[in-house]
This record gives C-alpha cells, sequence and structure tokens, in this order.
C-alpha cells in the first residue's frame, strides 16, 4: 500500500493598511487627497514634522476607524493610546510614526469570509496611525542618480487591520482581502483603490508539519495587488515546503515580493529587525471614546455585502453567484436594485417580474460591466443609468426585440455618452430608450419597411423583372438597396422575405 505523502501545513496572517476616506489628514488640516498632485503642495509643518508643531487628532478618521472595527466585530476600547514608533528613514520627516501600540483602538474581531462552506477569521487588532511620504528614485546614469522626496503623502490617516493566522491558502487569503476590500467600500471607509495605494497588505507566513506546532514566520512585503498577495503566498508556501522537504532551515526574516521574477527575496533577518522603541506620544492626549458615541456608530452602519447578497437573493430570486457578482460593491448593487423596481411587469402577456429581473441582471453583468471592464471604468462612470437599462429591458420584452438590440444600443451609447442616458425619471429613461431603439435599434416593423421596400423596387426596376423571370441571384441587389436604406439597421432575412411577398413569390 502507498501511503500518500505528508502535506505541509500553511498557516498565514494578513496586516492590512487602509487609507481612510477623509479630507483632511490625521494630525493637521492638510488635504488627504493628494494622488496626482504636485509633489510638496499638500504639507505644513505638522505633516513635516518641524519642531514645536503640535498635532490635533482628526475626528472624522476616528469615526471611520470605529465604523471599520464594529463592522469587524471589533471589541472597541473607550481609551487608546497613540505611542511614537521610532525609526528613521528619509520619508519620515519626524524620524518617528505616530501610531497605537499597546493600546489600540480595538482587538478581538471576527470577519466572515463568504463562500461554501463561509470561513471565520480572527481579527487581532485595528489601530489608527499615519502614513508616510513618499521617495521617487530616478533612474540615470549612476553618477546622475537621486532621490527625491515627496511629503503630499506624509500624515493621510491608515487603520491597520492584523488578522490571527487563521488563513490556510493564497486563494482563502484572496478571498478575505476581497471581502474585506468590498465591505470598507460599503462601510464608505475607504476607496481602496489599490492602484493609488489605498490599500496594502503585508503576509506573516509558516508552513509546518504538523497542526499542533507553527512552523518559522516569514514576513512579505512589497505586495501591491490581490494578484501578487496570491502569487506571494502560493511561490512561498512551495519554497518553505521544499526546505522542509529537503531538511533545510527555514529563517525568520523579511522578505520581498519580486513580481517580475515571481518569487521572494530576502529583504532583512530577524537580528537586523527594527526595534522601534514605541512609547506614548507626549503630544497626543489618550484617546476616549464615549461609549454613546460608540453605539451611535454601530447603529449607524450600513448594510454590508453578505448581508446585501442574501437579501438580492430572497427579494429578487436571484442565484447565489448572481447576487455575489452584483453585491461585490455598493455602487453595482445600488445600479441593481434602482433598475430592478423600475422594472414593472407591462401589458397581459407580459412575464413575471423576477424574469424581467433575470434579464436585467444579465444585461448588467454580461453587456454592460463587459463594456465597462474593456474600457477601464468602474460602473460609476457608466455612460448609462440603470433606469435607462431597465427602460431598455421592458421595451425589448414589450416588443418582443432581440437581444442583439441591448448590445447594439450599449456599444452606441459608450460612443456618444449623452446626459439623457444618465435620467433618473423613469418615464423619460423611458422615452430616451425609445429614440434610442428608434435611432440605433433593428426596424422590424412592416410598416416602416413597406415604403422603402417600394422605392428600392422602383429604383431596382431590372433587378425586380429579372428576379421575377427567374434570376433568384437578383434579389440580393434589392436586399441590398432596402439595407442601405435603413443604414442597415434591419434584418436582412425580414427584409428579404417581404420583398418577396412584394414580387408575389413566397
Ligand atoms: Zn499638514
Amino acid at each position: 500500500m502507498i501511503l500518500a505523502k505528508p502535506g505541509y501545513l500553511p498557516t498565514i496572517g494578513l496586516e492590512v493598511h487602509i487609507q481612510l476616506a477623509t479630507r483632511s489628514k490625521l494630525f493637521c488640516s492638510c488635504s488627504a487627497k493628494v494622488f496626482g498632485e504636485p509633489p510638496n503642495s499638500s504639507i505644513c509643518p505638522v505633516c513635516t514634522g518641524q519642531p514645536g508643531a503640535l498635532p490635533v487628532l482628526n475626528a472624522g478618521a476616528v469615526e471611520l476607524a470605529l465604523r471599520a472595527a464594529l463592522a469587524l466585530q471589533c471589541q472597541v476600547h473607550p481609551t487608546s493610546v497613540f505611542a511614537r514608533k521610532n525609526y528613521f528613514y528619509p520619508d519620515l520627516p519626524k524620524n518617528y510614526q505616530i501610531s497605537q501600540y499597546e493600546s489600540p483602538l480595538a482587538e478581538k474581531g471576527l470577519w466572515e469570509i463568504p463562500g461554501s462552506p463561509t470561513k471565520k477569521i480572527r481579527i487581532t487588532r485595528l489601530h489608527l496611525e499615519e502614513d508616510a511620504g513618499k521617495l521617487l528614485h530616478t533612474v540615470g546614469r549612476e553618477a546622475l542618480e537621486y532621490s527625491l522626496v515627496d511629503f503630499n503623502r506624509s500624515g493621510i490617516p491608515l487603520i491597520e487591520i492584523v488578522s490571527e493566522p487563521d488563513l490556510t491558502g493564497a486563494e482563502e487569503a484572496f478571498r478575505y482581502l476581497t471581502a474585506l476590500k468590498s465591505a470598507m467600500q460599503y462601510l464608505e471607509v475607504s476607496r481602496c483603490d489599490m492602484e493609488k495605494g489605498e490599500l496594502r497588505c503585508d503576509v506573516n507566513l509558516s508552513v509546518s508539519e504538523s497542526s499542533s506546532r507553527l512552523g518559522t514566520k516569514v514576513e512579505i512585503k512589497n505586495l501591491n495587488s490581490f494578484r501578487s498577495v496570491k502569487d506571494a503566498i502560493q511561490h512561498e508556501i512551495e519554497r518553505q515546503s521544499q526546505m522542509l522537504r529537503t531538511g533545510a532551515r527555514i529563517l525568520q526574516e523579511t522578505r520581498l515580493w519580486n513580481a517580475q521574477g515571481g518569487l521572494t527575496e530576502s529583504m532583512r533577518s530577524k537580528e537586523e529587525a527594527h526595534d522601534y522603541r514605541y512609547f506614548p506620544d507626549p503630544d497626543l492626549p489618550p484617546l476616549q471614546l464615549n461609549p454613546k458615541k460608540i453605539e451611535e456608530v454601530r447603529s449607524s452602519l450600513p448594510e454590508l455585502p453578505a448581508s446585501r447578497k442574501n437579501r438580492l437573493q430572497t427579494e429578487y430570486l436571484l442565484s447565489e453567484p448572481e447576487a455575489q457578482v452584483l453585491t461585490l460593491t455598493k455602487p453595482l448593487a445600488d445600479f441593481f436594485e434602482r433598475g430592478a423596481q423600475h422594472l414593472k411587469a407591462p401589458a397581459p402577456k407580459a412575464p413575471d417580474h423576477s424574469t424581467l429581473v433575470r434579464d436585467f441582471s444579465n444585461s448588467l453583468v454580461n453587456e454592460l460591466l463587459g463594456k465597462l471592464h474593456a474600457e477601464n471604468l468602474e460602473i460609476e462612470s457608466s455612460p448609462v443609468g440603470p433606469e435607462f437599462l431597465a427602460a431598455l429591458i421592458l421595451l425589448r420584452t414589450e416588443r418582443n426585440l432581440p437581444q442583439k438590440i441591448i448590445k447594439d444600443i450599449l456599444e452606441a451609447a459608450f460612443q456618444k455618452k449623452e446626459k439623457a442616458l444618465l435620467q433618473e425619471d423613469p418615464a423619460t429613461a423611458r422615452k430616451t430608450a425609445e429614440a434610442w431603439i428608434q435611432n440605433v435599434g433593428i426596424i422590424s416593423d412592416s410598416n416602416s419597411l413597406t415604403p422603402l421596400i417600394r422605392q428600392a423596387l422602383f429604383e431596382n426596376h431590372q433587378a425586380a423583372e429579372d428576379f421575377r423571370a427567374g434570376k433568384e441571384q437578383a434579389l440580393s441587389a434589392l436586399v441590398g438597396s432596402v439595407m442601405k436604406k435603413t443604414s442597415g439597421k434591419a434584418n436582412p432575412q425580414q427584409v428579404n422575405q417581404l420583398l418577396r411577398e412584394a414580387l408575389g413569390k413566397k
């Protein structure tokens, strides 16, 4: 009997940094909306660490951090303390970062990853801290190489969410991050745009031979997309398993993800690790939260993705995967629900509401999201609104138009980008949709086609005679002529049929 080779068990915890969507920075009134702004255009003595400058805590940032902590079911501490995390780096003018250490804002949370089965991940802690500046490295001839520093990002509020090592693989970590990001967007805590660095993640990973004893922990940094988190975890599990298989010792160290090479590389060992010499910041009083305030924020939390998904399934009779896709982001779920409420069943022979909803959801996911994705746009920048798409679905059903018409109209809408397509009033949206079907859509009623057929027969008298005399191919010239008159918007088969009828040959 061949025994299966024992597998190695990965244990993974994540540290996620999320920039809060406040107007101003954490300890000064400088604007926090700095992405793409000229370097050092949003700075002051506080966020550049000038001597004597005093920090003042931004209450808005505290409220957003509190929303996140409560949504993650954390225990919020009525008192938390800001500490100085001391280290030197050119993007940190104070030589310390203001963070929370021994007394964080919140601890002991629980976050459920949706899926079958769902999985619960324990949250170790959630604390507030400030972001550092940014170095810009020039690449040139060696003698001309230098680095510039931009302090715009310095002092932007962050929350750090640390999870217990409850994750067991790359796919699970990916699902955890996706659910976390979606929740933060629903909560309007952060936009979580990774390309702008609004969500960053470090991975702690170890691999062991038995579940009773953990392996040596390795930290992976420099992960700037969910994709790289997934790839780095996969690679690191394989690297460590391979080392254990060959009897090599795994070092406790920090490694960097090299996306181009598809591997992690050693950055520093445990011996080289920083000693941050944390101590409470004497310039900032402890952060006190009134229990009444905590309860106020708790009761104002919006519906989160998981419960919205369940509600959409029961309310609109959607399948689980459909509801999952539609609730991925709040704007998408809002788009769906706004449109779905206008899908009132028309006329007596109309299909029921759930069929219309399914049509609407299919067009939204397959056609509209597909187009948006191709143009690298989010649903918020869609050139058509939910009322217009709902009106199209209704008109298509009422008039029995081909499915392709939705695709054609969306195609044209992306090119024209008319304001009227975003009209929220359902009656106006319907009028606009009717006009677009007329202009862009397929001309299928014979009342519109008959005069064009007559005209084509008159203009192509000889071809008509030839066809009557039995020359079958003469018909194609007549079809071509009618198609030209409709700018290609008629159904050629229908035109063919109508021409045959007009020429007395069925
Ligand atoms: Zn400032």
